[in-house]
């Protein structure tokens, strides 16, 4: 009896077109929605949450002295040994204190941004920021180098994220730059 009542009403489902006039309900329902179109880079850009893992980062003390002691462990601890480290004494050579990368680099294409490096790094040089732009024209830039990570970072750790910030994309013949104005920005529409 259940059986038979389970098969009258695929029946009607199928005379009625339910399942078309579902589906056709979600389309027309996006077709009338708001449209949520970001409208990066050139204007707005994403500021992830501070928890994202993006590209490396290589720390300073508030003197200016580098914290990676070119101990390694990040390398070792790397699961698809994207990270390279080649340790240097400095120029006072007073043993491990001292040792600093002479090369420090990471292969952006094969990490997965899973994080061991931060966690096995002692002296909290290493840290994954939240810098997700990640295109390039040549292969060749997707291997940071330890000078480049040195740098400071664009979006500031004290920052929430989670939202779309106002932005200027910057195109000059030394390459593109995304300006980001973290004082105008709204909540991510998701
Ligand atoms: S985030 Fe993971 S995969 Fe990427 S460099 Fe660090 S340990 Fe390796
Ligand atoms: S980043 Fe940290 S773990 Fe890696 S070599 Fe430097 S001090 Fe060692």
């Amino acid at each position: 009896m259940a059986e038979d009542k389970g098969r009258i009403l695929e029946l009607i489902k199928r005379v009625l077109f339910t399942d078309f006039v579902k589906g056709l309900t979600v389309t027309l329902g996006y077709n009338v929605s708001k449209s949520i179109t970001h409208k990066y880079p050139d204007e707005e850009k994403w500021v992830p949450y501070r928890r994202f893992r993006g590209v490396h980062t290589l720390n300073r003390t508030e003197t200016g002295k580098e914290l990676c002691v070119a101990c390694e462990l990040c390398s070792k601890a790397c699961p698809t040994q994207c990270i390279t480290v080649i340790p240097m004494e400095d120029d006072t050579g007073r043993g491990i204190a001292d040792r600093v990368a002479k090369v420090w680099k990471v292969d952006l294409v094969r990490c997965l941004y899973c994080g061991y490096c931060e966690d096995a790094c002692p002296t909290r040089a290493v840290r994954l920021s939240r810098e997700y732009e990640l295109a390039c024209t040549d292969l060749s830039c997707t291997v940071r180098q330890r000078e480049e990570l040195l740098k400071p970072v664009q979006v500031p750790e004290s920052f929430e994220g989670g939202v779309i910030a106002k932005s200027e994309f910057l195109r000059s013949k030394r390459g593109i730059k995304v300006k980001v104005d973290l004082s105008i920005t709204r909540k991510r529409p998701l």
